[in-house]
């Protein structure tokens, strides 16, 4: 079969591969109908995220189960699902406690640490040795373990592209949202204006706040978000975010921070070369804004992805403004039937972000624009 597989940082390729089968019990193969390409993908795409051998990326994807395993009695042949991007077995301590992200029997490297490379949380298809080491899902087929307790089926009359991104884009936008604990009527400010903060703003709308504020580099990301979110937007190259949030809050801050970018925020060269010199690869850049830009006592909530400590996390402004600070993988299991809900009845969407469909085979390429923001590039959904 062809999988998009990761050779390299900046080298992607369409392979042909052995297809997957059944390995264990509760396994099931699924034939993929619909992939998207996610921001977390360029992390190791650019190497930020290391990883040693070849490997079949991609963690969002949905299709048609074609072989189930022995244990499996809740999805048969030709059922249509979604998978939630991370792997868990729905069985361990933190599963049962609404933490599937830390899933202790999907991941070989997992512990408590936490550390850069020890003592990771749960696994994620295809998402490095660091995180299982198993191929995800940008291929014509890809195994799917613990299928009694991850995919949803699909109920009939949805297409592929409005259930699509109950995979990772929805249910992280959501928990981003709800880990600000919005109230009603508050100020909201989003950082970065991917497909994960562009949903973020509208979840962020949804759960009752007054004003919402998109923050990114890019004008044609900024223009989706006033024109589909009705947010109000600041191009962060044009003027310091933390300044334009403040004037919109009578000088305060905003009551709710999101920090939707992580640590590949576009820097400037002193920024990078302090970087080099302290070893440090990408930067906490974003977050020194969200901490710069919440009101005194705010909520600072973290999903664009770090995965490196860094020098001067500023602390003393921290502690001094009296912020709360929560982040971490989206725990997809606990929201996602919420948010496949609203889909159904119409009052929740993210399918109006893709901009590009293409065929696998046009991989290498989805990755090139998506990553360099070129040809007015959002998401991608490819089409095995
Ligand atoms: P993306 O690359 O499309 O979006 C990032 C956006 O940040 C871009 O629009 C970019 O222009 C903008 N940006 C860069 N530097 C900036 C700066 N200095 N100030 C403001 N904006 C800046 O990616 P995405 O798919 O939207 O994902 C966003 C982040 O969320 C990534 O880090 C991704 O890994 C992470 N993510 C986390 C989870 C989770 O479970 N926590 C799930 C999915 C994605
Ligand atoms: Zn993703």
């Amino acid at each position: 079969m062809k999988a998009v597989r990761f050779h390299k940082p900046k080298d992607v390729r369409v392979d042909e591969v052995d297809d997957p089968k059944i390995e264990h019990e509760r396994d099931i193969v699924l034939r993929v109908t619909s992939t998207a390409i996610c921001g977390s993908d360029l992390h190791i795409y650019n190497g930020l995220v290391p990883q040693l051998r070849e490997m079949t990326l991609g963690h969002e994807f949905m299709g048609v189960v074609e072989e189930v395993g022995p244990a499996i009695t809740n999805l048969k042949e030709g059922d249509r699902v979604i998978v939630p991007f991370p792997m868990a077995d729905g069985t361990c301590w933190y599963c049962r406690h609404g933490l599937p992200t830390a899933c202790e029997n999907s991941n070989h490297l997992h512990g408590p640490e936490g550390n850069v490379v020890k003592g990771k949380g749960g696994g994620i298809f295809g998402y490095t040795d660091l995180y299982g080491g198993k191929d995800g899902g940008q291929a014509e087929k890809v195994r799917v373990p613990f299928a009694d307790y991850g995919p949803r089926k699909v109920p009939a009359g949805l297409t592929d592209e409005q259930v699509l991104f109950l995979t990772d884009v929805m249910p992280t936008a959501w928990q981003a949202a709800q880990w600000g604990e919005i109230q009603e009527g508050d100020t909201v400010a989003v950082f970065g204006c991917g497909p994960i903060g562009l949903i973020a703003q509208r979840a962020a709308k949804f759960m009752g706040a007054g004003k919402v504020i998109g923050v990114d580099i890019q004008d044609y990301r900024l223009d989706m978000a006033r024109r589909l979110m009705g947010s109000v937007t600041v191009n962060a190259d044009e003027m310091e975010p933390d300044e334009f949030i403040r004037q919109e809050t009578e000088g305060r801050g905003a009551d709710v921070v999101i920090d939707a970018v992580g640590m590949e925020a576009d820097r400037n060269i002193l920024q990078k070369a302090a970087a080099v010199m302290h070893l440090q690869r990408g930067s906490m850049e974003v977050l020194r804004h969200c901490f710069g830009s919440a009101r005194r006592g705010g909520r600072v909530s973290v999903v664009g992805v770090y995965a490196l400590p860094y020098d001067n996390f500023p602390i003393g402004q921290f502690f001094d403004k009296g912020l709360s600070m929560r982040g971490g993988q989206a725990n997809v299991h606990e929201v996602v039937d919420e948010l496949l809900g609203l889909v159904e009845q119409g009052k929740f969407r993210a399918d109006d972000i893709i901009t590009h469909t293409m065929k696998l085979d046009e991989a290498p390429y989805a990755y090139d624009i998506f990553n360099r923001k070129e040809d007015g590039c959002v998401k991608v959904v490819l089409k095995p």
